[in-house]
């Protein structure tokens, strides 16, 4: 199976694509006469899964020689002291890229703690200001998960003018910045949530179709209008431990032009936006 996925030509493989992302920041780093680029990640509470991911993103800095500055703290911590470290982080010149792991527990307002964090360091490009400016097409540091599923879209070389984009999915982490990504690119935009009604006849007019709900298998080939584009953003956990996303993969790949697996689609891409999102945040503060 995980030999046919590699041979696949329908495969846009994001694990082959981010290398190549990440090795090209190492060569600029590697060339820098300056300090390194620093990413400060935040990490509250003892999350399972938070931790992974900050163990990746941890793991990715190394990788392309940016500096990495953890902070973990109790998922006691109040809202004021958790404030007060990001404008410590804010005012701090080493510290170029600023991270908040979300989720963050219940007791704190994470739309308070993202807008915190200056716009020009917010790496995860949540803060309002980053969100409006995608929005106005003026992108100024865009949500990682999107801004990588463009790339991967941009790597086909396709044309987005008379194209019909139909997103699974409204979060302010996937769905909505995909949508502002996709109208940025001249494509015709339909966004789908919980209460979409007759949702696979939506689906079946997309030419490209984003499926970001978090529900396994979920997008069916009868969501699927043949030859489209398919990007399955899902991370679901089976409970045999598999990793699956939510399209069914194994059927939906017969109709498909273009398909991203799971693992190794979105997933990665993601990681090399935010390395490529603290570099430019790197140079917003060096003005290079
Ligand atoms: P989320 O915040 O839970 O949002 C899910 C969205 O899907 C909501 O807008 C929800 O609608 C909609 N939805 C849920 N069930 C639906 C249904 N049956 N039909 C139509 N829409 C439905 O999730 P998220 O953070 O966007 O993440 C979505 C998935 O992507 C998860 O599996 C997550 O793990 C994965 N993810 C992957 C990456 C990556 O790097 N690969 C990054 C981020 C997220 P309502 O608005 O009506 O509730």
């Amino acid at each position: 199976m995980q030999k046919l996925k590699s041979m696949n030509p329908k495969l846009i493989n994001g694990r082959l694509l981010s290398e190549q992302i990440l090795t090209n920041i190492k060569t600029y780093v590697s060339n820098l006469i300056a300090r390194p680029p620093c990413l400060a990640v935040v990490l509250v509470g003892e999350d399972p899964a938070s931790h992974i991911y900050v163990r990746n993103k941890k793991y990715a800095c190394a990788k392309v020689g940016f500096r990495s500055l953890e902070y973990k703290l109790s998922s006691e911590i109040d809202q004021d002291e958790l404030i007060e470290l990001i404008n410590q982080l804010n005012a701090n010149d080493d510290v170029d890229g600023i991270l908040v792991q979300l989720p963050l527990p219940k007791h704190l307002d994470s739309k308070i703690i993202i807008n915190t964090i200056l716009p020009n360091k917010d790496v995860d490009g949540f803060h309002k200001y980053n969100v409006g400016a995608l929005a106005v097409n003026q992108p100024n540091l865009c949500p990682c998960t999107p801004h990588g599923i463009i790339y991967m879209l941009d790597s086909l070389k396709i044309n987005y003018h008379g194209k019909h984009a139909v997103i699974v999915g409204a979060s302010n982490i996937v769905g909505r910045p995909m949508a502002l990504e996709l109208l940025n690119r001249g494509a015709t935009v339909t966004v789908c949530n919980s209460k979409t009604v007759n949702l696979a006849k939506k689906c079946r007019e997309a030419d490209i179709l984003v499926a970001a709900i978090g529900k396994p298998r979920y997008i069916t080939v009868d969501y699927i209008k043949p030859q489209s584009i398919v990007i399955d953003v899902g991370i679901n956990r089976l409970s045999d431990d598999v990793l699956c996303g939510d399209v069914d993969f194994e059927n939906v790949i017969d109709l498909v032009s273009y398909i991203t697996p799971v693992p190794n689609g979105v997933g990665p891409m993601t990681i090399a936006m935010l390395m490529e999102n603290t570099l430019h945040c790197y140079k917003l503060k060096n003005r290079i």
